[in-house]
C-alpha cells in the first residue's frame, strides 16, 4: 500500500517531462517536429532518438548534441524530451492526467508573419487554464525578407550573420509577437532576457525549414523542465503505469487497440488495466504492447514490434480485449498491487471530472 509514486523508494526515478506543440494551423507545428526529429537522427547516434506510438523521444545527450555550447549536460539530470506528435489543440484540451493537463510544458508556435490567429488564441486559453507552462516559438524567420540562412545554428548566431535591415525587419515581427503576447495577459521577452521563466514567456525565434534557433529551443525546454519540473518528473518507475488515451485506433489483425501516453510506471503485457469507457470503465488484460519498428527495418509487412514492458514517459499502443468503447482522453490505470475495484472508482472519478471540464469550455 503506497501512499506516494515514492512511497517504497523502490523503482523511483526521474521521468522525461512530456512536452506538447501547439499553434494556428500552417504556422508549423509538424515541420518543427520534423526537423527536430530529423537533426536528432542525423547528428545523433544511431537510434539515440526513438519513435514512439504517438510521441517522439529525444534524449539529452542528443539534445546536448544539437545545442552545443548552449548546454552543459552535467547540469541535467531529467533524461530528455517526449514530444508529443501534435494531437491538434481540440484534443490537446481534452488530454488531462490526474486533473492537470497531460503535457508538463508546451510549445506555442506562432508564425512570425502571420502573428496571433484565431487558433493562437485558443491555444493561450487552453495553456492559461490547464496553467501549463509555454515557450513561444516564433517560426519561420528564414522568410524575413534579405534572410541569410545559417542551417541548425543558434539563435543569436544566426542573426549575428544577418543585415542590419533583416535583423531589424525580424525585430519588429518579434515584438509584434511579444505586443500580442503582453495584450493577452502574458509578459513575454526574447528567450535570452527572461530570468524567472514562471512569470515570463520566453521566445525563441526559429526556423522549422533551416533548423535555425531549433537548438535554443530544444535548451529552452530542458532548462524549463530541469528548473521548474523535476519534482514532478519524480515517480515510481516500477510503479503501476499511469496513462492517457491519445486515440483509440483499430489495427490489423489487433482489433481495436489504444495509443497512450503513459506518464507514471510501468505496463507489462498481462497486465490489468482500467480504462474510461463510454459507458463505465472497461476492466480487461494486456494482450500485446505495440512500438513502431525502427526505421530500418520499415520494408517488413509488419508496423509494430511488439515489447514485453514500457516505462514512463512514452507512447505505446495497447492491444487487449474489450476496447471497443474505450474514450480519446480518457485515463488508462495499471491495476497492479491493488483491488480492481479501487482502480475503477479512480478512473470513474477522473472521467467525471473531465466531463465537468468539457461541459464548461464547450
Ligand atoms: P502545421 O499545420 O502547424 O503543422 O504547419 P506545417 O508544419 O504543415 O507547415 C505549414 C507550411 O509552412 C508548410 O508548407 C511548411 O513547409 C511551411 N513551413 C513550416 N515551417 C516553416 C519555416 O520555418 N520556414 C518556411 N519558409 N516555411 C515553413
Amino acid at each position: 500500500t503506497t501512499t506516494g509514486p515514492n512511497a517504497d523508494g523502490e523503482g523511483s526515478g526521474l521521468r522525461t517531462p512530456i512536452v506538447a506543440v501547439l499553434g494556428h494551423v500552417d504556422h508549423g507545428k509538424t515541420s518543427l517536429l520534423d526537423k527536430i526529429r530529423g537533426s536528432a537522427v542525423i547528428e545523433g547516434e544511431a537510434g539515440a532518438i526513438t519513435q514512439h506510438i504517438g510521441a517522439t523521444a529525444v534524449p539529452l545527450d542528443v539534445i546536448s548534441e544539437l545545442a552545443g555550447s548552449l548546454i552543459d549536460p552535467s547540469d541535467f539530470d531529467l533524461p530528455g524530451l517526449l514530444f508529443i506528435d501534435t494531437p491538434g489543440h481540440h484534443s490537446f484540451s481534452t488530454l488531462r492526467a490526474r486533473g492537470g493537463a497531460l503535457a508538463d510544458i508546451a510549445v506555442l508556435v506562432v508564425d512570425v508573419n502571420d502573428g496571433f490567429q484565431p487558433q493562437t488564441l485558443e491555444a493561450l486559453d487552453i495553456l492559461k487554464r490547464t496553467q501549463t507552462p509555454f515557450v513561444v516559438a516564433a517560426n519561420k524567420i528564414d522568410t524575413t525578407p534579405g534572410w541569410n540562412p545559417q542551417e541548425d545554428a543558434p539563435t543569436l548566431r544566426t542573426i549575428d550573420a544577418q543585415s542590419d535591415r533583416a535583423e531589424n525587419t525580424l525585430n519588429q515581427r518579434l515584438y509584434e509577437i511579444i505586443g500580442e503576447l503582453s495584450e493577452n495577459g502574458f509578459s513575454a521577452d526574447m528567450y535570452w532576457r527572461v530570468q524567472d521563466f514562471r512569470g515570463n514567456i520566453g521566445v525563441v525565434p526559429v526556423s522549422a525549414l533551416t533548423g535555425e534557433g531549433v537548438p535554443d529551443l530544444l535548451t529552452v525546454l530542458m532548462g524549463l523542465s530541469q528548473r521548474y519540473m523535476k519534482e514532478d518528473m519524480e515517480v515510481n518507475l516500477s510503479g503501476p503505469g499511469a496513462g492517457t488515451v491519445l486515440e483509440v485506433k483499430e489495427e490489423r489483425g489487433f482489433g481495436t487497440t489504444l495509443d497512450v501516453v503513459l506518464y507514471d510506471g510501468v505496463v507489462r503485457t498481462d497486465d490489468t488495466i482500467v480504462v474510461g469507457g463510454k459507458n463505465e470503465p472497461i476492466v480487461t488484460e494486456v494482450r500485446a504492447l505495440l512500438q513502431p519498428r525502427p526505421l530500418a527495418e520499415i520494408r517488413t509487412e509488419k508496423r509494430f514490434e511488439q515489447v514485453e514492458e514500457v516505462t514512463a514517459a512514452a507512447g505505446v499502443k495497447i492491444a487487449a480485449p474489450d476496447l471497443d468503447d474505450a474514450i480519446a482522453g480518457a485515463p488508462v490505470r495499471v491495476a497492479r498491487g491493488r483491488p480492481v475495484e479501487e482502480v475503477v472508482a479512480a478512473v470513474e472519478a477522473e472521467l467525471a471530472e473531465i466531463e465537468v471540464d468539457t461541459a464548461e469550455n464547450g
